[in-house]
């Protein structure tokens, strides 16, 4: 079967992989769609170690084709995400109070393990969590990463009905955390980006105010607009400038949530934080039980990924898009072509 994996060069060629046989617990799934995310960008590239020889992929949408001995929560014929959270221990302290994604022994799709851009993929039952029926597979793989991801961070933002919550960065991730701030949480929403075209499609989605930082003051725009800054931030900007700008931007009190992952530091100035309260906190990705509910908000539309279907051999042409700048939403490999 064809599998996108990383070379040493930092390119992604397609190769043919055997699938092993499945152990206790695991279920086989024949792929339908996987989502490109920026993560797979930085994997490809290095950022977090050398990746050589993993299958990207944690946007991933199959079809079950098989199951191991031990399986009962899938069966042949279920839909199955595969997703960055991909196995955890089941034991640790994080796996037993609710953050299982910070598990000391985590397995991650398409960086520890083989991912979703492949015709096939392993999985371990308990942990693939099922699309619901009635959930367009292509639109359910933007869920599994940028729409988990970014429906938690609104969650751990701590934003108000009514509120306003400051979003840096409108791609896949930012234009799906707008959806959920607003049609889910009722929070008012400042969309971020240096991006016009982005800009133009977060306007599409409802924003209620819109901020070029290349071209416009951020900070004296949302402190108008907000009198005393933002009462929450969610960055998903893949830049440290955004990281910085959005505690200058946020009022006494607010949490800063970071979910973009630049490889660098960004600066904090211990004033700021020590005499206006600010809490900046990390986010990653969703439990099992967020991407269930993530689901449940996209099958009742309120929640609508733009997509646009790839082949997989196009992955090298995707990665320098999303470099520069260039996609609305989401790519996603559709295998079915
Ligand atoms: P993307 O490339 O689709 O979007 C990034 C957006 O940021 C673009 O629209 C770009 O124009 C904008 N941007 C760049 N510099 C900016 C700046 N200075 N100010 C405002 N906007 C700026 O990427 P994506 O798939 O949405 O992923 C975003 C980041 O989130 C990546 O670093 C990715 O690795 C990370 N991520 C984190 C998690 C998590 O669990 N924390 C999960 C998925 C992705
Ligand atoms: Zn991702
Ligand atoms: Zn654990």
């Amino acid at each position: 079967m064809k599998a996108a994996v990383v070379n040493k060069e930092h390119i992604v060629d397609i190769v043919d992989k055997n699938i092993r046989e499945l152990k206790y617990g695991e279920a086989l799934l024949k792929m339908e769609y996987c989502g490109v995310c920026h993560t797979d960008l930085h994997v490809k590239n290095g950022h977090y170690g050398d990746k050589t020889g993993v299958t990207l992929g944690h946007e991933g949408i199959g079809v079950v084709t098989q199951v191991g001995e031990g399986v009962s929560s899938l069966k042949v014929g279920d839909r199955a995400s595969v997703a960055w959270f991909f196995e955890g221990c089941g034991h640790c302290e994080y796996c037993i109070t609710g953050r299982e994604t910070f598990c000391r022994e985590v397995k991650n799709a398409g960086y520890t393990v083989d991912g979703g851009m492949a015709e096939e993929c392993i999985v371990v039952a308990d942990y693939a969590v099922k699309v619901p029926e009635g959930l367009d597979p292509a639109a359910a793989s933007s869920i599994t990463c940028a729409g988990v991801t970014t429906y938690k961070a609104i969650k751990v933002s701590n934003v108000q009905a009514g509120q306003w919550v400051a979003i840096y960065g409108m791609g896949g991730l930012g234009n799906l955390a707008l959806q959920y701030a607003k049609n889910v949480f009722n929070a008012k929403v400042i969309a971020i980006d240096v991006n016009d075209a982005q800009l133009d499609f977060a306007k599409e989605l409802g924003a209620d105010v819109v901020i070029n930082p290349s071209t416009q003051d951020t900070q004296q725009l949302i402190m108008q607009h907000t009198k005393n800054g933002a009462h929450a931030a969610v960055v998903t900007a893949v830049a440290k400038a955004a990281f910085n700008s959005a505690v200058d931007c946020v009022r006494a009190g607010a949490r800063v949530v970071a979910v973009g992952l630049p490889p660098e530091a960004m600066s904090l100035n211990i004033p700021r934080l020590v005499l206006d309260g600010i809490e900046v906190v990390g986010s990653l990705v969703g439990t099992r039980k967020d991407l269930q509910e993530a689901f449940q908000f996209a099958l009742e539309g309120k929640v609508v990924p733009t997509v646009k279907k790839r082949s997989l051999k196009e992955i090298n042409s995707i990665f320098s898009e999303m470099e520069q700048g260039k996609i609305k939403g989401r790519m996603v490999i559709d295998f079915n072509a």
